[in-house]
């Protein structure tokens, strides 16, 4: 095949690479993205899209067995729920497939052309792809390398057999009966929630002292509680040995360094992700690491001239929409426009049960950067539409530096509150203080009006608690 060129090389087809791409496209740059999966990348085919999927239909299920149990507060009742997974599944692909045909369609309509096969450098302006008809040279003015990220083996417990990773798990024929989780961060828990909800007994085996340790305790008691009411095992301090002689149950270091075994069907690994750096003669380019990320700066530029990094191959947080509005500024860039990344804040979403929303800094946080705060919580048994809603757990806790009342970080655990996480975002990137909020009107009943209130009692005049 004869050699081709562009003036921008996009690797890999995720939310950093298409938003990049289209963007790119849209201000008139002769662009080329090479995927070697299908477009919309680790989120959109098997992370964010398929869970969440996941997530709703376990949420659904749960509230018909809860029904069929004679729970239901609302009055509701049923009878013999039952859960064709094969059908869930199938559902879960059908979302998948019409993203990944919306993904290739807008690339498509911003004049992107799409490779598919697997890039491989020759130097940091040549790369050559293996397609289906053969092996493609492109040559490229800049290159911009988001190849995301890749699930964490353990080695004493490598992915095989039964032994998987969130991939597989979004992918099983059957609701495993017994399912040990060996990581209760986002993807342990997420998942561990929408099976156990699905009907499998859960376990999961966590190493810290807590459970989603990257949250502060406030913000994970109301989900390690929730976890417990769905009968959900946990053993924090713990640490998976390997598997058992069996060849199946997990053996396990317990907190008081006993020895336990946990049987099991499936075996859940998800200690965290590492940046896809290997096995596409990124060696070559002898870039800036920083640990196993690549190195950027404010502009996503790496250590070599006109070669660019975003998403999760950066490192952390490796978020979908952190990747996304990377790959948007570094398009920009390329077309010749003043762009640097100037985010306060990347909001977060657990999508567990409750959920938990971050945006800025907690109050821990802010104190180790050294601002005074002043700091407050509203609970959700406060708040009409959570109490209509049959949820009332959860809250929303507002920091704010004490001397000009500027909003540092707002953080919120709740049922069903990851939309408000756009406000929360909001309030912060535009500078607001707390006045700012007080003075919005929050529309009634809504969780929303939680932040309202939240922001009202660290002034000192909350009028609902
Ligand atoms: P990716 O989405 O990983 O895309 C990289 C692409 O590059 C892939 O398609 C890959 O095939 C391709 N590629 C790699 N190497 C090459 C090569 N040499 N040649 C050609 N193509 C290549 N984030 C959220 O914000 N919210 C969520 O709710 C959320 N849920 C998640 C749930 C799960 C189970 C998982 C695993 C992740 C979740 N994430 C979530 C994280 C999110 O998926 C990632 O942050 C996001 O996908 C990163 O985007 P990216 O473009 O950097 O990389
Ligand atoms: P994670 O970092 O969220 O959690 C990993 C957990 O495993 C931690 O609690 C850690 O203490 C624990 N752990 C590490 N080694 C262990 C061991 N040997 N034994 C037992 N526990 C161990 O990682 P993840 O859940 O794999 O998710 C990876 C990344 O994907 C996240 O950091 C996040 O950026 C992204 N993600 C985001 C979302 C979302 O935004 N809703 C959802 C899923 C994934």
């Amino acid at each position: 095949m004869d050699d081709i060129s562009c003036k921008l090389l996009v690797i890999g087809a995720g939310p950093g690479g298409y938003t990049c791409a289209i963007r790119a496209g849209q201000l008139g740059i002769d662009t080329i993205i090479v995927e070697a999966e299908k477009p919309g990348g680790t989120c959109l085919n098997v992370g964010c899209i398929p869970s969440k999927a996941l997530i709703h239909a376990a949420d659904e299920y749960e509230t018909v067995v809860q029904a069929a149990a004679g729970w239901n507060l609302l009055g509701i009742s049923a009878s013999k729920p039952a859960l064709d997974f094969a059908r869930t599944i199938a559902w879960k692909d059908g979302i998948v497939a019409r993203l990944n045909g919306g993904v290739t369609g807008l690339l498509k309509k911003a004049r992107v052309r799409l490779v598919g096969g697997r890039a491989q450098f020759r130097d940091g302006k040549t790369i050559a792809v293996e397609t289906r008809a053969g092996s493609q040279v492109i040559h490229a003015e800049a290159v911009v390398i988001a190849t995301g990220s890749e699930a964490i083996a353990l080695s004493s417990l490598p992915f095989k057999g039964h032994v998987i990773s969130s991939t597989e798990a979004l992918a099983l024929t059957s609701v495993p009966r017994k399912l040990v989780v060996v990581g209760g961060g986002y993807i342990g828990l997420e998942l561990g929630t929408a099976f156990a909800k699905m009907g499998a007994a859960v376990s999961v085996v966590e190493a810290e002292a807590r459970l989603l340790p990257h949250y502060d305790a406030e913000l994970s008691e109301p989900v390690t509680r929730r976890l417990a009411e769905l009968g959900v095992t946990i053993l924090t301090g713990a640490k998976a040995k390997g598997l058992a002689s069996d060849g199946t149950s997990l053996m396990v270091e317990t907190a008081d360094a006993q020895s336990a075994t946990l049987a099991a069907d499936s075996i859940l690994v998800t200690v965290g992700r590492k940046p896809a750096t290997s096995g596409f003669g990124l060696e070559l380019l002898d870039l800036d690491m920083n640990g196993r990320s690549i190195a950027i700066d404010d502009r996503c530029r790496t250590s070599m001239h006109g070669v660019y990094a975003i998403g999760d191959v950066t490192g952390e947080p490796m978020l979908a929409h952190r990747a996304m509005a990377q790959g948007e500024m570094v398009a920009e860039i390329v077309a010749g426009q003043k762009r640097a990344w100037d985010k306060v804040c990347i909001s977060a979403i657990c999508f567990t049960d409750p959920e938990i929303v971050t945006a800025g800094l907690s109050p821990e946080e802010a104190r180790k950067k050294g601002f005074a705060i002043k700091t407050d919580t509203f609970p959700f048994r406060a708040n009409g539409r959570a109490l209509a809603l049959g949820r009332e757990d959860g809250f929303v806790r507002v920091v704010a530096r004490t001397d000009n009342h500027a909003l540092l970080g707002i953080q919120a655990v709740g049922a069903g509150i990851a939309e408000l996480s756009a406000a929360f975002s909001l309030a912060i990137e535009m500078g607001a203080r707390l006045e700012d909020i007080a003075a919005t009107i929050h529309a009634h009943p809504t969780q929303s009006e939680g932040f309202h209130e939240a922001a009202l009692k660290v002034l000192g005049h909350a009028i609902h608690i």
